[in-house]
């Protein structure tokens, strides 16, 4: 453990919060009280108090951090190169590796995610900034062949001013994947984080000014959905919104985007399904399906929230989850946990109805299926790993996300039985399979309607390949170069020679 993470760790757990964290909206380079002088409290999802308090953002902060986002769209940002760009942002990655062990301890203390796993988002968030410092001046459009008398080309434009809505499960890493092509690419953003999380994206704000982005650029908003949020989507200065959240706020957003004709990307959620065949690697896929559905307590809208499992294979496997989700400590996210919290007392009342109507409807529960008393594990928001079987195709806990550590067992009889079973709910945002059979692990890449399919590992890849759903798991991608292009405009331009 480097000397800064265990400082900053005995810090928290000592005092129960930590110094220096930002306190206001970060618009137009600086750190800003709201204009109403209202503040939220945020707080740690381990041990249920509140540990810090953030301005409280509303439209008129909306509307100043909006109004510095389009004035820097022609200001010293429009006439860097890309290549000046990608060096902003490649100091970015540096110093957010440098400062890893802050961003994670204050990632956990936010979220309640284990600090491991904190530490895994930093990562990847020192990745994608380094992947997009590269991309910068990589982004090029075609020539056509018109014939003698013309040339025609096409030229990438940035879109202007990108509005990102982040979700509480993946604070930093979801607000970076949008927040570095859209730089790459020469956008200004105003960025609004979930009133649970608000730290580590304003701490990200102030990191990008010192690596060198001008004022204006990169503002954030702290606030609730229904007072910063609902006001940036219906702003009519905005060029652009990535939403990550539900389904149910996604529609709302995809109305007020209708209003002006707002482009919109929407990463919602997800029921994904992770195949698992008689010829598999046993152990391969127990470790899949353990980390597809209780990393970050399942809160993960990519989680493998669904075992389609083989039935020659299904007790054996059953037998070494139901031990391995016993054997999981739920504890704070700077202890030696096994599991983390749930995010918010609302978000653990409803991992816990879903389990409780599928008790009374009659489904099996194999393991868990409760809340752990807070006076047993710190004051924390806990759920315990739970595996149910299903009833049958329509179950709720077959079609609803949960968002929770709540594994759905479906038992079928063969692969083609899997696929069907694969494909029968309304999202469609991963899928994985199991098995040693190369041939039919890609009929099923193929079968399978998702936005990315993962192959006898589960959350493989990183930020080089495209993520996103389809159906109403949403639509657009994010990461890879598709990610990029989602925050430029083609122009096309022929001349007469
Ligand atoms: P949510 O939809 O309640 O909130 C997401 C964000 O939207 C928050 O910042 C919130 O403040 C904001 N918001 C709420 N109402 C708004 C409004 N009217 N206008 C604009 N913004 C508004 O979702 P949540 O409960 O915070 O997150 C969990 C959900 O997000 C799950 O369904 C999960 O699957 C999904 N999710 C999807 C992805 C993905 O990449 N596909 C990633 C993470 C989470």
């Amino acid at each position: 453990m480097s000397a800064e993470r265990a400082r900053l760790v005995e810090e928290a757990l000592r005092t129960g919060t930590l110094s220096g964290l930002p306190d206001g909206h970060f618009i137009a380079g600086r750190f800003v009280a709201s204009a109403s002088g209202r503040r939220m409290e945020s707080f740690d999802p381990g041990r249920g108090v509140a540990f810090a308090s953030v301005a409280a953002g509303d439209a008129e902060d909306v509307d100043r951090a909006v109004e510095a986002a389009r004035a820097a769209l022609s200001g010293p940002w429009a006439g860097l190169s890309p290549a000046a760009r990608g060096e902003i942002l490649m100091r970015a990655s540096q110093l957010i590796a440098e400062r890893a062990a802050r961003f994670a301890v204050v990632e956990t203390l936010d979220s309640g995610k284990r600090l491991a796993e904190a530490e895994g988002d930093v990562s990847g968030v020192v990745r994608a900034f380094a992947y997009y410092a590269g991309a910068a001046d990589k982004l090029h459009g075609d020539s056509m062949p018109l014939g003698p008398d013309h040339v025609g080309l096409t030229i990438e434009e940035p879109v202007g001013v990108a509005a990102q809505i982040v979700p509480w499960n993946y604070p930093l890493s979801t607000a970076a994947r949008g927040i570095a092509p859209a730089l790459a690419v020469g956008c200004t953003l105003v960025v609004k984080p979930a009133e649970q999380t608000p730290f580590t994206t304003l701490m990200l704000a102030e990191l990008l000014h010192e690596a060198g982005l001008p004022e204006g650029v990169l503002n954030v908003v702290a606030g609730t959905g229904a007072e910063a949020g609902a006001a940036l989507v219906a702003h009519p200065g905005i060029d652009h919104i990535t939403f990550t959240g539900s389904v149910a706020t996604g529609q709302r957003v995809m109305r007020a985007a209708a209003e002006h004709v707002t482009r919109l990307a929407l990463e919602l959620g997800g029921k994904s399904p992770v195949v698992v065949m008689a010829d598999c690697d046993l152990d391969a896929a127990f470790a899949g399906v353990m980390e597809a559905i209780f990393e970050n307590a399942g809160q993960i809208c990519s989680a493998g929230s669904r075992l389609i499992v083989e039935e020659a294979i299904a007790q054996p496997l059953l037998d070494r989850l139901v031990a391995g989700a016993e054997a999981l400590r739920p504890g704070h996210g700077l202890s030696d946990a096994g599991i983390g919290p749930i995010n918010s007392p609302a978000q653990l009342a409803r991992v816990a109805d879903h389990v409780e109507r599928a008790r009374a409807a009659g489904n099996r529960i194999l393991t868990g299926g409760g809340i752990v008393p807070p006076e047993a594990c710190g004051g924390g928001w806990f759920y315990r790993p739970t595996i149910a079987l299903a009833r049958g195709a329509d179950d709720p806990l077959v079609q609803e996300e949960i968002f929770g550590p709540v594994l759905t067992v479906q038992v079928v009889p063969d692969f083609e039985a899997a696929v069907t079973a694969a494909n029968a709910t309304s999202y469609a945002l991963v899928a994985g399979i199991y098995t040693r059979d190369h041939a039919r692990a890609w009929r099923f890449a193929r079968a399978v309607d998702a936005g990315q399919v993962y192959i006898n590992e589960f959350f493989a890849g990183g930020v080089a390949m495209p993520f996103g759903g389809n159906r109403k798991s949403g639509f657009g991608r994010a990461k890879g170069m598709a990610g990029l292009r989602s925050y430029s405009k083609l122009k096309s331009v022929v001349a007469r020679i």
